[in-house]
């Protein structure tokens, strides 16, 4: 077994990752990361992955994966974007979501997408993916399931929100599983050969 760390001090995320990722993780295992948390000072969910990913490598001497997510409202420019794990100041995600709302008011155009940059980094090698998923932003928060704004997202396509799936219907088509899509080709190319 090769082992990947995580750059992600949450083994609820290690578990959650492993689950998507599936038969992609054949041979390989993810491990979580203990290390000092880098400032994540990136303009872009790229660059944000990338300088977890770095820091996580450079640590344990492992290769890294990481993830920086996060959704973007047309009508806001935009916005939370990367700063949607902060955006009330609070990082408690009812607050996040009932920020939204406000900001968002009765606007006719609700366009938003749930965004994912998925980053890989071995010795002087960095791959990065970004997978979105396009929805609308509902008036008020429905269901129970998920986390972060998934009660107000309604995926394009659907008709219940982001917390009505279940984790499995979520994990199959979400941002995050778009990207680690895209990435985990070139990290067992590059691991595997
Ligand atoms: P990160 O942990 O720095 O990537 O921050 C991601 C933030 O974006 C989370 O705290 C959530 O608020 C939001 N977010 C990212 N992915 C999702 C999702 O799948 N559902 C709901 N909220 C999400």
């Amino acid at each position: 077994m090769m082992r990947i760390v995580l750059a992600t001090h949450n083994a609820h995320k290690v578990e959650e990752l492993t689950r998507i990722l599936g038969p992609a993780l054949e041979g390989l295992e993810l491990v979580a990361y203990d290390g000092p948390e880098p400032v994540e000072d990136g303009e872009t969910f790229e660059a944000n992955a990338l300088i977890k990913a770095r820091a996580a490598a450079a640590f344990t001497g492992l290769p890294a994966l990481a993830d920086d997510s996060g959704i973007s409202v047309d009508a806001l420019g935009g916005a939370p974007g990367i700063h949607s794990a902060r955006y009330a100041g609070t990082r408690v995600d009812a607050d996040n979501v009932a920020k939204l709302l406000e900001e968002l008011g009765d606007a006719t155009d609700r366009s938003a997408q749930f965004s994912c940059a998925a980053a890989f980094v071995v010795d002087a090698d960095e791959f990065v993916e970004l997978g979105v998923w396009p929805g609308t932003v509902l008036e008020e928060p429905v269901g129970a399931g998920g986390f972060g704004y998934d009660p107000v997202f309604k995926p394009e396509g659907l008709s219940v929100s982001a917390a009505e799936l279940r984790p499995d219907e979520k994990n199959a088509i979400s941002h995050r599983a778009r990207a680690f899509a895209q990435l985990m080709p070139r990290v067992r190319e590059r691991l595997l050969g």
